[in-house]
């Protein structure tokens, strides 16, 4: 047999999740963001679910040729651009629109031969200070695209540090305004935690938004608000099973270092998935799976392959209980990926990019036999 560990996509999810963006952003066109291998779901495996989106937006070569490959005829954005001159022959050769956050990217393009002027996006610093062109810098660089041949047509984008907390948009947005106002081309601003909270506001909403981890059925505003609140559907299951019961007595501990003391005599489940897999070795004692769809404590550290429950209050759980360790269980039971990432120190988005190769996935068009 197999080891019991696999990640399941939920393509119901997934669309789920596409049309709760159309919702927020009613008259606005959605760039299915897919970096990172689709947040680390797989390109090729979310491609059913998200393909009623306008666009896809990425930043990999290799991934816009999957996409391609895949029959994709829409647009692909890539999100930072050409890293060298060359990436601008497949640009070319893929029909890629392309960011402009340089000179050197605005050199390359003035220095590149096509027969197929560029679609791009120009990028305005408005102030989280990574990628674009500073305001006072952007109206000069926009001329200097608009007036190239290689340039069909420029659009305008920016993108917030802190939509996702009370620090809010307001201060980037004026920015990016105030110094657009008489340019003409599309705009797009919103990630998903910007078309989530403000893009009922048609300057914040633009032509396009950009949702990444909503479309995951993650909220990326946990944990003032979760994932029901948005009314997103996980489209990750990471599940395994118990492989080892251990009965242990008052003063007993678990796993390595010995983190974990029983309280009392109990059973400590053993789950066939570690850090190895990509669950995070920081989740302290009470990080909750679920077993059978009940919620159960880690107890003890994560090892590299196998990681220790307290079976307290479940005495159903046998070797073989299904364990979710976040998506959907058992009896209708579900786990944010977020609540683990909280507890672990990081966010939903680190875990699900984190599932390691060794993990087999599968696809479901619905719950996957849960
Ligand atoms: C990753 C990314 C997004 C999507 O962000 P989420 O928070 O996942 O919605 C949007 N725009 C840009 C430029 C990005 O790099």
């Amino acid at each position: 047999m197999p080891r019991p560990l696999e990640a399941l996509v939920h393509l119901d999810a997934l669309r789920h999740n596409l049309q709760i963006a159309r919702e927020r952003a009613p008259d606005a066109r959605i760039w299915a963001v897919v970096k990172a291998n689709a947040y680390g779901h797989g390109v090729e495996r979310v491609y059913p679910g998200l393909r009623g989106a306008d666009g896809f937006a990425l930043l990999d070569l290799q991934e816009a040729r999957k996409l391609r490959e895949l029959d994709w005829r829409g647009p692909i954005l890539l999100l930072e651009g050409a890293f060298d001159a060359r990436d601008l022959e497949w640009c070319s050769r893929l029909n890629l629109w392309h960011v402009v956050h340089s000179e050197a990217q605005i050199d390359w393009l003035a220095h590149h031969k096509t027969e197929w002027p560029h679609r791009v996006f120009l990028k305005m610093n408005s102030g989280m200070n990574r990628l674009g062109f500073t305001p006072a810098a952007f109206r000069q660089a926009w001329t200097r695209l608009s007036a190239l041949p290689q340039v069909d047509e420029v659009s305008l984008i920016t993108h917030f540090s802190d939509a996702d907390s009370d620090i809010g948009i307001a201060r980037q947005l004026a920015v990016f305004q105030t110094h657009t106002a008489d340019l003409p081309g599309e705009r797009s601003l919103c990630n998903s935690a910007a078309t989530l909270r403000h893009a009922q506001d048609p300057a914040v909403r633009g032509d396009w938004v950009r949702p990444g981890v909503m479309l995951y059925g993650a909220s990326p505003d946990f944990p003032q608000h979760d994932a029901d609140h948005w009314g997103l559907k996980p489209a990750m299951t990471l599940r395994s099973r118990l492989i080892a019961i251990q009965h242990v007595q008052a003063g007993e501990t678990v796993g390595y270092g010995s983190r974990f003391v029983a309280p009392h005599a109990m059973r400590i489940g053993v789950v066939a998935c570690g850090y190895a897999d990509g669950y995070p070795r920081h989740a302290p004692d009470g990080t909750p799976v679920l077993v059978d769809g009940r919620r159960a404590p880690l107890a003890g550290r994560v090892s590299m392959d196998m990681l220790t429950v307290s079976l307290d209050g479940l005495p159903d759980a046998e070797v073989g209980s299904e364990v979710t360790l976040w998506g959907r269980g058992r009896r209708g039971g579900h786990l944010f990926i977020e609540e683990v990432a909280t507890r672990s120190g990081t966010i939903g988005y680190e875990l699900m990019c984190a599932v390691s190769p060794r993990v087999p996935f599968s696809v479901t068009d619905a719950d996957g036999g849960l």
